[in-house]
């Protein structure tokens, strides 16, 4: 057994641990965006250095005779550096952050150091590793449908189970066999694959939490604060794709429509009731378009008051069915405490066939010249006419 290569390789592991540390903390959009997760998954990777430390230097002092609460120490190190790389994961996956996230890695690591100090390490390992995996499970488990996170963490879970599998089947033999845990008596092909494992798993971390912060900044970047649903910038990146999926653009003859909601004297309800309730209001307002309408179909909050919805594969009489029915359900209660019930005008615009993305700003644009049609009497939709002369079809009971 050559000491040498030994000492080199966990060296080198040390150093590619916090070097990986190193390159995430000069990324500025980390410190940036997810300070707080980065800061997690730092500790996380010192921690696991520490471990690497203490294995060296016991190395380079060739100390047989270890203290056994020195070696349930690393041991703890190890479980508190993944749990801190589970914690950070957590905080970039969810997007309150009220719960104390430090419990948990500092907990499992104490009863790790616990556990091993006073009975065995392996066992301790095993039940860190467990509580880790299943944290990673649990955290991931309501992103499933997220593809390309969900494959980053399968792949990332996999390295883990991978090295902490190689780690306890190294050690359980050797302490079955009267070796304790002692990384002396590793042959140097195991501690060159812990190496590779190392690595890989310090640079899937990397890739899963740039991806996750793309991933953020992209959902910001099409999402509408105040009501969720999408923002103009989302809309036509959603339209795009629903219309490629209901197969329009060029491949087959596909209707479809637009409808464009303006809220009814919006401006009395914020000087009425409070820019708050205003507020809410525009959330209700969102709601209840968003349970009128497909799964399909795109909504978006195209400007203060207003909203957008496009029906691929909808033609004129369905759309104005569900217009109608997002005019009825706006107006049939109060859309927040305290607030007065509101009513919206609606215009509906249609294509038999819509052929490219580009003739959707047109479509957009006649049903803005039909909603300000419907302002004339408010509290109704305008759509097509069938009639030659192109009549408005108002509806709601107002006369106009
Ligand atoms: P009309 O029936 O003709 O549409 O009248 P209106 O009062 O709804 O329309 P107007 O364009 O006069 O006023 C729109 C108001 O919407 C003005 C603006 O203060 C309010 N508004 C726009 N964005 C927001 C928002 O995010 N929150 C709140 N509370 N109000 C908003
Ligand atoms: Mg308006
Ligand atoms: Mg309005």
């Amino acid at each position: 057994m050559n000491t040498f290569s030994e000492a080199a390789i966990l060296f080198t592991t040390l150093v590619v641990g916090l070097l990986t540390t190193g390159v995430l903390v000069l990324l500025p959009s980390t410190w940036q965006g997810d300070g707080r997760s980065l800061r997690y998954w730092v500790i996380g990777n010192l921690a696991l250095s520490l471990d690497r430390v203490h294995t060296l230097t016991r190395h380079a002092f060739e100390a047989g005779a270890q203290s056994e609460l020195l070696a349930s120490l690393a041991t703890a190190c190890v479980v508190l550096g993944a749990a801190m790389h589970m914690t950070a994961l957590h905080l970039l996956l969810r997007d309150d952050s009220s719960v104390r996230d430090h419990r948990f890695p500092l907990a499992m690591a104490l009863v790790v150091a616990v556990i091993g100090w006073l009975w065995s390490e392996p066992i301790a390992v095993a039940i860190g590793t467990s509580l880790c995996i299943a944290r990673m499970l649990v955290i991931c488990w309501p992103r499933r449908r997220d593809l390309r996170g969900a494959l980053a963490m399968s792949a990332a879970m996999l390295f883990f189970l991978a090295m902490n599998a190689c780690g306890l089947w190294v050690q359980l033999p050797l302490v079955l066999f009267g070796h304790g845990n002692d990384v002396s008596s590793m042959p140097v092909t195991v501690l060159a694959l812990d190496l590779v494992l190392s690595v890989v798993v310090n640079l899937a971390f990397l890739m899963i939490l740039i991806e996750l912060l793309y991933q953020r900044v992209e959902r910001l970047s099409v999402t509408d604060a105040l009501t969720g649903v999408l923002n103009r910038r989302g809309f036509l990146q959603a339209a795009n794709l629903q219309l490629l999926h209901a197969g329009h653009l060029g491949r087959m003859r596909c209707p479809a429509s637009v409808l464009l909601l303006d809220l009814d004297h919006f401006k009395r309800v914020n000087d009425d009731f409070g820019h708050a309730t205003g507020d809410a209001v525009l959330q209700g307002a969102a709601r209840c378009a968003a349970t009128a309408v497909g799964q399909t179909d795109v909504i978006a909050r195209w400007g203060g008051e207003e909203f957008v919805v496009l029906l691929p594969g909808a033609h004129l009489s369905q759309a104005r069915e569900t217009a109608e029915r997002i005019r009825l359900e706006i107006a049939r209660a109060p859309l927040a405490d305290k607030a007065p019930v509101v009513t919206v005008s609606i215009g509906v615009a249609a294509l038999d066939e819509l052929l490219a993305i580009d003739q959707l700003p047109s479509l957009i644009a006649e049903a803005d010249r039909r909603l300000y049609m419907a302002k004339r009497q408010r509290n109704c939709v305008v759509t097509h006419d069938d009639s030659p002369d192109g009549a408005l079809v108002p509806s709601g009971g107002i006369t106009a």
